[in-house]
């Protein structure tokens, strides 16, 4: 991923990426880039890139999503939160607050070893379901932060529509030193589990949204979803290798949560409670570590687990002590020398991918 990659050309006109980390002439892996790490962590990426971890502060930006308020649905995906899976963000009713409120992320985080910039992070429902004007409005304000080095948009691939992009496009130039990521909430590639959570859009849908990021350089990082109701290990498995053949710069791995008040929870009361995916720690880092072997080697791992409010979280339980969760799974990778990518079986295609 990397933020000198500015494609300040006309939307019609294909771009290459490039600025990938040249994983091809490595030796062998585990890289030295992944900074003693069996897997190439944000952190590490960060660190590669901007000499210091970036810590995201968490923003709502008064968004609202088409699968919540009845354009595609009223209920929104079966797991979703009252706070749009933005739990721990902002709530901002004007651009104006923007500033102020990425002071008080920063102010919050002064107790930990934070670095001098810091990553806007647009969480809160769809980041760029509004006004292109608003879009604007907020985008900008946010990047205009001294101590902002760049802006991450959580966001459906059904709401990216030529004005958007032409947006993302413009900003990008205008803030050549600052990168612009896309968070897409992909979940899983299997069309009957997307029906059942009700996410609202064909895996076509995900790979033209992907093509056209491509085209205007913009690095994109993919959500999914482990522990979905219904799913296989093999399903799963078959969601993460997928994305090896995408242009896809990041991922995100979330353990599924059940929280207070989502459809899901009353589906897990009423039907399942016993067939929760998994029911232990172990059991989710085996199927983890596995997932982990299959990515490809240069995708950054933005997250590996997820943390969810400890006020919402009905289940599972043991995954609120994510600091535990992060040990044992550090230390299982260890003990069988498991890495990131050590069954992938892929060839790199250097400067194939739009890198963060
Ligand atoms: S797309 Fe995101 S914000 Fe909208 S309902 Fe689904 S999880 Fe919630």
């Amino acid at each position: 991923m990397n933020s000198t990659n500015n494609n300040c050309t006309n939307l019609s006109e294909p771009v290459s990426s490039a600025g990938m980390p040249d994983f091809s002439h490595s030796a062998k892996f585990p890289s030295p880039l992944w900074l003693g790490k069996p897997y190439y962590s944000l952190d590490s990426y960060c660190k590669n890139t901007f000499n210091e971890k970036l810590y995201k502060i968490s923003l709502d930006a008064g968004f609202t999503c088409p699968n919540r308020d009845g354009t595609i649905s009223h209920g929104g995906c079966i797991f979703c939160s009252e706070g749009g899976s933005g739990d721990f963000a902002e709530r901002l009713t004007s651009p104006e607050q923007i500033r102020d409120a990425l002071l008080a992320g920063r102010e919050r985080l002064a107790q930990k070893q934070t670095g001098n910039k810091f990553i806007a992070y647009f969480q809160a429902y769809t980041g760029t379901y509004g006004p292109v004007e608003y879009l604007e409005s907020v985008y900008r304000a946010a990047l205009s932060v001294d101590f902002v080095a760049g802006i991450s948009i959580a966001t459906r691939p059904d709401c990216l529509p030529k004005e958007v992009l032409s947006l993302l496009q413009t900003l990008k130039c205008e803030f050549p030193e600052k990168f612009i990521w896309i968070e897409l909430g992909l979940q899983t590639i299997h069309e009957s589990t997307a029906r059942f959570i009700r996410r609202g859009y064909p895996l076509s849908c995900f790979e033209q949204a992907l093509e056209n990021l491509d085209a205007i350089g913009i690095p994109v990082i993919v959500h999914l979803i482990l522990g979905l109701p219904g799913e296989t290990k093999e399903d799963m498995l078959a969601s993460v290798t997928y994305l090896n053949n995408q242009k896809v710069a990041g991922v995100k791995l979330q353990l599924l949560h059940i929280l207070k008040n989502t459809e899901l929870a009353a589906y897990y009361q009423e039907h399942a409670a016993e067939r929760i995916s998994f029911q232990t720690r172990d059991e989710y880092l085996d199927m983890l570590i596995t997932c982990i072997e299959h990515i490809r080697p240069d995708i950054v791992l933005h997250r590996i687990t997820g943390d969810a409010p400890k006020k919402l979280l009905i289940a599972p339980l043991w995954s609120g002590n994510k600091r535990d969760v992060l040990n044992t799974l550090h230390a299982k990778m260890k003990q069988r020398s498991a890495y990131q990518g050590k069954q992938w079986k892929g060839n790199f295609h250097a400067g194939s991918f739009n890198t963060l």
